[in-house]
């Protein structure tokens, strides 16, 4: 059985209490109120991006890999990342190809990355 974190962050930290929890989110000991939790959106939303390169299966399907949470996202006008946030779970498919993407491409952007 899999437990589902709660998506609240703080300083980067993320809350180790359950997905829908009651009182305030907790990280060791740090707690927080859903007001001083960290703005989910992620600050890669909107930087310029690139279709990644495709696996055998099509996987990530014109997507590109976002330098910053490091999945794939929408593009916006072929160019931009599509706002996002770095909280939503990955489907488990997701987190297969994502790794499977990984294993084949590498975690570095290589000399063709452009900026
Ligand atoms: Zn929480
Ligand atoms: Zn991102």
């Amino acid at each position: 059985m899999t437990v589902v974190f709660c998506r609240s962050r703080r300083g980067g930290r993320r809350c180790t209490r359950e997905l829908d929890h009651r009182g305030l989110h907790r990280h060791r000991t740090i707690m927080w109120a859903d007001a001083g939790a960290d703005d989910p959106r992620c600050t890669g939303s909107g930087a310029p991006g690139a279709p990644a390169e495709l696996l055998s299966n099509g996987f990530p399907a014109g997507r590109a890999l976002c330098p910053v949470c490091l999945r794939f996202i929408p593009l916006v006008g072929a160019r931009f990342l599509d706002e996002h946030d770095t909280a939503g779970a990955a489907s488990a498919q997701e987190s297969l190809d994502r790794a499977d993407w990984f294993n084949t491409h590498g975690w570095s952007e290589g000399p063709t990355g452009q900026q």
